[in-house]
């Protein structure tokens, strides 16, 4: 299987002043003085001598019209793999994602920076949640091991359930198999480790769990991983329950951040008085997990306020339920707010959840809370940190504030309002092309050993948020196509939207 998307892993990501040395002995620009209109019709027969696939065909009929941009494609739907550790279920993962190595870390307790992957089987595409590889401690192993599983099986849409056959059903897979029940979500069976025909008697022991049919499988030489995945595509529903985007519904919110960051003081401090009723609300999905709130005399969804109120004992994996509900908070939501602790040097942890916001593709604001504490001496030093470390997001709004005394709390829907409007611009086809035009005149790419790919056309493929696709005649640089976002954002602002730029190379038709 390949990875969902052939987005540009770049894309979003540091874009500081590296453009490419170039020397502007630019060619004039034939289509110079023509209307936007005219050079997307002149560029557009152009690519006619090119060879097509049938999905730049696709991208390029719904790109025809102003409206022809697809907005966010309805959340994935998501499938867990839960289980005891060591049942397999970091090996069928691997299996599953189509990772050259499958990692399998023999070390216990290796955090990872990352809960779930894009994932497709059968030309279907779904988000695979991971909950292997993460610390158990032994003393408390079940508790922790249904707790987990309780955390995962909330945000699936399906799950998968591994047993390791070779084993066979213990107390603590009864207990996953009870809250599995509880939860009502469909789910399919896997007896792992059955390696070879011999052992297929050992997951026929695991119709007992009365979880229906036993998939037998080898998550480590890919036995059965098919026929498991066919029947997991089939339990799976196409529309992800969570979160469903309705048009022109309110926005949806994430407040997410490490611990102690303030999350659950801003919630009461914003939120405080404001409830409304959700059924008052058209347009919204019941979600118990999240509260609907007006602010600025509009309705908001903030999403798994549940998850922020109900606080996490610090034990170990107590990192694997921060991470997981951080992904599935930002996953649920259109906008993210990252809480940064003003009084705190900056963490890892603090990037790691900026980046799971960038690779989700969601609307971004930067929100330092605790301004409170901050003496004149770390101000300077705050300021450096955030030009240094946080690079990658100078495009994001930034506030500073204070939840517990209220300071500049009222400055948040306007940054919500702003990166929701980035994360929703369609820049039209013939003015980003005349951008283009003017972009490469100015700044051809460098020559390469006597070659320089010409950019043909571009388009916008989709908003929420912005994607570009460029048809080019050869391979982009890394560092061009830096260059081009950054011109992208000086020129039409994105403020507080992550936006990606891939290329397809095409070769022209052969007579
Ligand atoms: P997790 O803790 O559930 O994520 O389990 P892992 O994926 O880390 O696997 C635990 C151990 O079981 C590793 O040593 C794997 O190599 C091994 N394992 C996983 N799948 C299979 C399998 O299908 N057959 C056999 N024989 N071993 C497996
Ligand atoms: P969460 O884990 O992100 O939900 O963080 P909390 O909202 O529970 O806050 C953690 C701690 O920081 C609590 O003791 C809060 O009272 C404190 N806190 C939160 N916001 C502020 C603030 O703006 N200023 C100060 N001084 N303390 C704050």
């Amino acid at each position: 299987m390949t990875p969902m998307t052939e987005t540009d892993p770049t894309a979003g990501l540091p874009a500081p002043a590296d453009a490419p040395d170039i020397d502007a002995t630019a060619e004039a620009d034939p289509l110079e003085g023509v209307s936007d209109e005219a050079r997307e019709r002149a560029l557009r027969v152009g690519l006619d001598e090119y060879e097509l696939e049938d999905e730049d065909l696709a991208l390029l009929g719904g790109a025809g019209g102003e409206d022809g941009a697809v907005g966010p494609s309805a959340p994935l739907p998501v499938l867990a793999v839960v289980g005891r550790p060591n049942v397999g279920k970091s090996t069928l993962v691997n299996r599953i994602l189509g990772r050259r190595e499958a990692v399998v870390e023999d070390r216990p307790g290796v955090t990872r920076d990352r809960v779930s992957y894009p994932a497709e089987w059968a030309g279907r595409n779904f988000v695979l949640v991971d909950t292997g590889g993460w610390e158990v401690d032994v003393a408390g192993i079940e508790a922790r091991v249904a707790e987990q599983a309780e955390v995962a099986i909330s945000l699936a849409d399906a799950v998968l359930f591994v047993v390791d056959a070779t084993v066979g059903p213990t107390s603590t897979d009864e207990r996953v198999v009870r809250l599995l029940r509880k939860s009502g979500k469909p789910v399919v069976l896997c007896a792992n480790k059955v390696d070879g025909p011999r052992s297929e008697t050992d997951a026929a022991t695991l119709w007992s769990l009365g979880l229906g049919e036993p998939y037998a499988v080898s998550a480590l030489h890919g036995r059965g991983t098919g026929d498991l995945l066919d029947a997991a595509m089939k339990a799976l529903p196409t529309v992800a329950a969570h979160g469903t985007a309705i048009p022109d519904g309110p926005r949806r919110v994430a407040l997410v951040g490490r611990p102690n960051v303030g999350k659950s003081s801003l919630l009461n401090k914003v939120l405080g008085s404001e409830r409304v009723v959700v059924d008052s609300v058209a347009g919204t999905t019941r979600d118990p997990v999240d509260e609907i709130v007006e602010l600025k005399g509009r309705p908001w969804v903030f999403v798994d306020t549940a998850g922020i109120r109900r606080r996490v004992h610090q034990t170990s994996g107590a990192d694997f339920y921060a991470s997981l509900r951080t992904q599935a908070a930002i996953e649920k939501a259109e906008v993210a707010v990252v809480l940064l602790d003003a009084s705190a040097p900056l963490t890892e942890q603090d990037t790691r959840v900026i980046q799971q916001v960038i690779d989700a593709g969601r609307a971004l604001v930067v929100a330092y809370n605790k301004w409170d504490l901050m003496d004149e001496d770390r101000r300077p030093y705050l300021e450096r940190e955030f030009e240094r470390d946080l690079v990658q997001i100078q495009w994001a709004p930034r506030i500073n504030f204070s939840a517990k005394t209220g300071w500049h709390t009222d400055r948040l829907v306007p940054a919500l309002d702003k990166s929701l409007e980035s994360w929703d611009t369609r820049i039209p086809t013939g003015r980003l092309n005349a951008f283009l035009g003017e972009l490469v005149a100015g700044h051809p790419h460098p020559l390469r050993g006597g070659k320089q790919p010409r950019i043909l056309f571009a388009t916008q493929a989709s908003t929420r948020p912005p994607r570009f696709v460029i048809f080019a005649t050869g391979f982009l640089e890394a560092g061009y196509r830096r260059y081009i976002e950054r011109r992208l954002r000086e020129t039409f602002g994105f403020e507080g939207s992550p936006i990606s730029i891939s290329v397809r190379v095409r070769e022209k038709r052969k007579r």
